[in-house]
């Protein structure tokens, strides 16, 4: 396994000029734990970058059922943009309960949306799910999965096309390595992007632990104590938490392959060769009538 795991780093100037990603995920703390190192690095490099949030996220938050929708939905478009992605997607289904949803419907939206903004690339949750406990994920990253081959093809959803909207085939595909055991076959070095990838995660308020340091730093306050790793205001506070507190699978990632963070991915390339086997055929074979 280990002969086969590519080190993915940073590359200079924008090689991937003019190119599109998805981010599809579930959670708000999803991409900004499992990918937002690889967001931004990609954003940086010249990607225009969109997100999808399968999810209301009404479970999680602590307050009423409505109230914790309202709060997820605007700490994610927070997160979206300190990230640098263009556009925000909600797909609102009920959080918890995607296993219980169509699964051709998730598929059509996911289609729609990749054929619309003419995604080169998508970053979502390993479809087989190894060890996952969340149906949230699972179904997620099987949906996107099954659009990423079948947005290229024209006799499905074939009311794209009578709208304008052309076929049009995810090529590259980076899974999370969202629970341990799942497979990797690259590791991605996120140094570089650590401060951005603070500052994703402390948007993640709801849930994420966003909001932990200047929470743990009112505790101590109460009992006449401080802790100078949380330095002297909020803000500070919850982005030294998640420094000292959060990013420990991070910096084990990177530890093996010398790198201070990194993340992990299954990656699959699905570009077609520059010249097909069959025109290779033609060139060296082909004789005059
Ligand atoms: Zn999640």
């Amino acid at each position: 396994m280990a002969s086969n795991i590519v080190i993915e780093r940073e590359q200079a100037g924008r090689p991937h000029k003019g190119k599109v990603f998805a981010a599809v995920h579930a959670h708000l703390d999803d991409i900004p734990y499992y990918a937002s190192g690889l967001c931004a690095k990609l954003m940086r490099e010249g990607y225009t970058g969109y997100i999808i949030r399968t999810t209301n996220d009404e479970k999680c938050g602590g307050r009423s059922t409505a109230e914790n929708i309202l709060s997820n939905e605007q700490e994610h478009f927070r997160m979206a943009e300190v990230l640098g992605f263009k556009d925000v997607y909600d797909l609102y289904y009920q959080n918890h309960e995607m296993d219980g949803i169509s699964s051709i419907e998730v598929r059509a939206r996911l289609v729609l949306i990749f054929r619309l903004l003419k995604v080169d690339t998508v970053i979502t949750f390993n479809p087989y799910g190894d060890w996952e406990e969340n149906p949230d994920h699972w179904v997620t990253g099987r949906a996107a999965e099954e659009a990423c081959w079948m947005a290229g093809m024209p006799n499905d959803f074939p009311e794209h096309m009578e709208a304008g909207i052309q076929p049009h085939k995810v090529q590259e595909r980076y899974y999370f390595y969202g629970r341990a055991g799942q497979p990797f076959n690259r590791v991605v070095d996120i140094a570089p992007y650590i401060e951005k990838k603070i500052d994703a995660i402390v948007e993640c308020r709801s849930q994420g632990g966003g909001n932990w340091g200047s929470q743990l730093r009112a505790r101590l306050a109460k009992q006449g104590r401080r802790l100078p790793l949380l330095g002297s205001d909020d803000r500070t506070a919850d982005r030294e938490y998640v420094r000292q507190f959060l990013l420990d699978d991070d910096r084990e990632y990177g530890r093996e392959h010398g790198l201070k963070f990194a993340e992990r991915f299954y990656y699959r390339d699905q570009r077609p060769p520059v010249r097909s086997k069959v025109e290779e055929y033609i060139t060296k074979n082909a004789v005059a009538i």
